[in-house]
């Protein structure tokens, strides 16, 4: 069993035998104190009154008087600083909120036991330097990208706008019944000539908005997408385009106008593209978004909103915005897989998009058993890394061409 260095530990259990069976692995494990609290109360003296500090707290969280999740905010007061396992009888999803409460109070989760639990648990929760993240962290460059240390200003990001240093890659929707793309996802790459590497959306959209560079970026997006659709209406190639729109561009009342006039100069109509929102941003007055959208709306555009589930006000979104398709978050997606509880809202958000006449699109599909669960779930459209990353404008024709051979074997699959 691997041994952990004198470290001073805590167990707070209400339930006698566990307490002791608990500190016994402890003690096993080389903690040294090893203290016992039967509940929070005594556990927060213990926690004033030694020395050496306590390096290790490993809890209950249903206890009587004062619970874990109270004991949670006492010892995120008091600035506790080592590590904390939490236990509990009450099902894992009660330890999985309780865990993310725990984390989001700036504490160290290095574990979270479902009772009873083996030796080997607590044992590896102590070897390891902290708890798997919640999954939000995980997400990496797909697509060659280095991660930017040179700070990027305002005025580089403008002359880059102006030296047509930005492109967008596409990424295919896949209709889920027929498994024929219907569409792509235009996703801004900044091909940095003095960076020598693509630089992601995350690192110059923020600073775009903050800046009033925006706008421009987007029309610049905009007139690029649709020379690219021509391009592939010459190959006999015809995919509708989905553009991200900043909800900066939103507040501004001739939006509508300006976007209009940037398609119609680039030899396209409103009709071919379809605008994607972020939800998350959609929070607040909603007079002004709503009269944009509702203008984009009536010239044509779809709009689309996307990382759906991120935000507070979603369904009153819903009930009074002009959108046509709803995007679910990936972060749902991919916690479906392990939690029921995001597969039963992944489903019920699809059956109200569909009542409400919406297109669902299931985000950050990875697998072929994301695949098959998005079919379950009844999504209308999947997108995602299963099918295919983002990719520059040519080589679009290459993958659909290759698509259709891997779609066919998709068939009967499980
Ligand atoms: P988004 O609109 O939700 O775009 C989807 C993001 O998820 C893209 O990241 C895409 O590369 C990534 N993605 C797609 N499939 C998968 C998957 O299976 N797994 C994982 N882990 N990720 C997947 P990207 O290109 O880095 O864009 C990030 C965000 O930046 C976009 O999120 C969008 O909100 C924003 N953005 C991108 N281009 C533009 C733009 O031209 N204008 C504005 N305003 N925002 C943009
Ligand atoms: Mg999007
Ligand atoms: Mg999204």
């Amino acid at each position: 069993m691997q041994r952990v260095r004198q470290r001073a530990a805590l167990v707070v259990d209400d339930d006698d035998a566990v307490r002791t069976s608990t500190a016994g692995i402890l003690r096993r494990l080389g903690c040294d104190p090893v203290h016992v609290a039967h509940n929070g109360a005594a556990a927060l003296e213990v926690l004033a009154s030694t020395q050496p500090p306590i390096d290790v707290i490993v809890t209950d969280i249903d206890m009587p008087d004062l619970d874990g999740v109270e004991l949670i905010r006492a010892i995120a007061e008091r600035g506790y600083a080592g590590d904390l396992v939490l236990m509990s009888g009450t099902g894992a999803e009660m330890l999985t909120l309780t865990a993310r409460l725990a984390t989001s109070r700036k504490l160290s989760v290095v574990g979270a036991l479902a009772k009873p639990f083996r030796p080997a648990a607590l044992s590896a929760a102590l070897g390891r330097d902290s708890m798997e993240s919640e999954p939000d962290a995980e997400d990496t460059a797909p697509d060659g990208s280095s991660a930017n240390v040179d700070p990027i200003s305002p005025e580089e990001l403008a002359a880059a706008i102006n030296a047509g240093e930005f492109e967008p890659w596409f990424q295919p929707k896949i209709d889920v019944a027929t498994k024929r793309p219907i569409g792509v996802e235009a996703l801004a790459r900044w091909m940095s000539r003095r960076r020598g590497s693509v630089v992601l959306p995350e690192d110059f959209i923020p600073i775009a908005e903050e800046h009033g560079l925006i706008d421009e970026l987007t029309f610049d997006m905009v007139a690029k997408v649709i020379a690219a659709k021509e391009h592939w209406r010459e190959l006999g190639v015809d995919l509708k385009v989905a553009v991200n729109v900043s909800m900066s561009s939103l507040q501004s009342l001739d939006f509508p106008d300006r976007f209009a006039a940037v398609v119609t100069d680039a030899g396209g109509g409103c009709g071919d593209i379809q605008l994607e929102v972020t939800e998350s941003r959609l929070a607040g007055n909603i007079v002004r978004p709503l009269d944009v959208l509702l203008r984009l709306r009536l010239k044509g555009v779809t709009l689309s909103i996307d990382d759906f589930g991120t935000g507070h006000s979603s369904l009153a979104q819903l009930r009074d915005l002009p959108f046509d398709e709803l995007k679910m978050d990936r972060a749902y997606l991919r916690t479906a897989r392990t939690r029921v509880r995001s597969a039963t809202i992944l489903g019920a958000a699809v059956k109200m998009a569909g009542e409400l006449g919406m297109q669902v699109v299931a985000e950050g599909v990875e697998s072929l058993e994301d695949w098959h669960r998005v079919r379950e779930l009844g999504c209308d459209q999947a997108q995602g890394f299963f099918m295919a990353r983002p990719m520059p404008a040519d080589e679009l024709p290459g993958w659909l061409s290759a698509w259709e051979e891997q779609a066919a074997a998709l068939d009967d699959a499980p």
